[in-house]
C-alpha cells in the first residue's frame, strides 16, 4: 500500500513538536533608549541603554517582564519555539483539510 504523503507529513510535524515543549507565550522585545537623565552617556543618543522584554497577556492582563541580558537569549529562543509550534499546527490543519477534501471528492 502506498504511503499517504499527507499522513507522512503529519507524522513528521507531530514528531517535531516535542522539541518545542519549552515554548513561551508572548513577544520578545529588544530596544534601545535614553533613560531621560541628563549628563548620562545615553543623553547624546550614541550610547543607549539596551533592554530586553517579554511582552505577554498574562492572567488576562498585558504585562511586560524585564529580562537581564543573561536570560534574554533563552527567552528569545522560547518565544521563537511558539512561532514554530503555530506554523506546524497550521501545516497540520491544512494537511488534514487536503485529505478530507480528497476523500470527499471520491464519494
Ligand atoms: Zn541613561
Amino acid at each position: 500500500m502506498a504511503i499517504d504523503p499527507e499522513l507522512d507529513l503529519r507524522g513528521r510535524l507531530i514528531r517535531g513538536l516535542g522539541s518545542l515543549r519549552e515554548m513561551f507565550p508572548g513577544s520578545f522585545v529588544e530596544r534601545s533608549r535614553k533613560c531621560g537623565k541628563p549628563n548620562r552617556r545615553c543623553a547624546g543618543g550614541k550610547y543607549l541603554h539596551h533592554e530586553f522584554l517579554l511582552s505577554v497577556v498574562w492572567e488576562g492582563k498585558p504585562r511586560t517582564f524585564h529580562l537581564s541580558a543573561e536570560l534574554a537569549e533563552q527567552v528569545r529562543a522560547k518565544v521563537e519555539m511558539r512561532k514554530r509550534f503555530e506554523e506546524s499546527a497550521g501545516k497540520m490543519a491544512n494537511s488534514n483539510l487536503r485529505r478530507f477534501l480528497r476523500q470527499k471528492g471520491k464519494k
